[in-house]
């Protein structure tokens, strides 16, 4: 499925088409199909957005050789910005909350990109804050905001929506996704209603998050544990649609606990929470297509696992639940 046996000029060339692989333990009449993003070189489906909204950027003369790339991030998309930003000739700051993944940090900084840590108590909404203030003062600077830029979708209908239709032929009957920003299902759904208007949709959030609300769900809101995914105000959420979505699933922390360490063991995929999140509402699909439950135009559910385990093992991730601080 990996495409790369041709020599290649960069690194940036290995972003994207990612391997399309079977989830074992599913209904044989609906397979399941996961994306694994960990196969891109910054080990994240961020990758994707980094290049896309970085080469858009510089083409359109928003930002400029040279120029300087500021982004508040706990952590994917600053990888991924940065493995764009050394080989395009763009620096890039990332502001961090200093409660975030050492790991995370450890891996912007050797790709060249600087880290700036602002208080854990002052939030997202501080690192936001101190990424704009830092934008004022620098020489052609941009803060591409991930949160509200139309390319993060775009992105995504350019690549992981096409990619997913040439792999199966077009036969595609829902697709799944974990929502943070919500670029990834926001793209891929997109692109998915345009080669089938009655494609099923679902997006996955952590039990506590407040999508839901956005299809008038009664939903309490909680802390969770599983990481990327969810959204404590979805009016921060600019990107997320709620029409292009057929239905919002809650998932708890313990299920996709519980599923990230059951693909380990029974099928060999080193992934985070929020792929057990998402794998777990993509089996459940294939099951009510199978059941005739959800009426989808094609018996097959494809779903996106964002990123590696490997990246929260310092938080215990494979752990008991009770140990793990995720
Ligand atoms: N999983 C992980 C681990 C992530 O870092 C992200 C990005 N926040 C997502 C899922 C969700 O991707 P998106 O922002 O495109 O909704």
């Amino acid at each position: 499925m990996t495409t790369h046996r041709e020599p290649l000029d960069s690194v940036l060339d290995t972003v994207g088409q990612t391997p399309l692989v079977r989830v074992q333990d599913a209904p044989d009449e609906v397979p399941v199909y996961a994306k694994l993003e960990s196969f891109n070189p910054g080990a994240s489906v961020k990758d994707r957005i980094g290049k896309y909204m970085l080469k858009r950027m510089l083409e359109d003369g928003e930002l400029v050789p040279g120029g300087t790339v500021i982004e508040p991030t706990a952590g994917n998309t600053g990888i991924g910005f940065a493995v764009a930003a050394g080989q395009l000739d763009v620096n890039a700051v990332f502001v961090v909350p200093e409660r975030f993944s050492v790991e995370k940090q450890q891996l912007m900084a050797a790709l060249g990109a600087e880290v700036i840590n602002t208080p854990t108590e002052d939030g997202m909404g501080g690192a936001i804050d101190r990424a704009h203030q830092l934008a004022e003062e620098t020489e052609n600077a941009v803060v591409p905001q991930q949160f509200g830029n139309p390319l993060n979708v775009e992105a995504h209908y350019e690549t992981t929506g096409p990619e997913i239709y040439d792999a199966l032929d077009g036969e595609v009957g829902a697709v799944v996704a974990g929502c943070g920003t919500a670029g990834t299902l926001m793209g891929m759904a997109k692109y998915a209603r345009e080669q089938n208007p009655d494609t099923y949709v679902a997006a996955v959030e952590p039990e506590g998050s407040l999508y839901s609300t956005t299809k008038g769900a009664d939903v309490d809101e909680e802390e969770y544990k599983i990481e990327g995914i969810g959204t404590h105000n979805p009016a921060t959420n600019e990107l997320f649609e709620p029409d292009l979505v057929d239905e919002i699933v809650q998932v708890p922390d313990e299920t996709a606990h519980d599923e990230l360490k059951r693909l380990a063991r029974k099928e060999g995929h080193l992934v985070a929470s929020s792929a057990g999140a998402a794998s777990v509402v993509a089996r459940q699909v294939a099951e009510k297509i199978e059941s005739g439950e959800i009426d989808a135009p094609y018996d097959s559910v494809v779903t996106v696992f964002p990123d590696s385990s490997e990246r929260y093992l310092s938080k215990g991730i494979y752990r008991s639940f009770a140990e793990w601080d995720g």
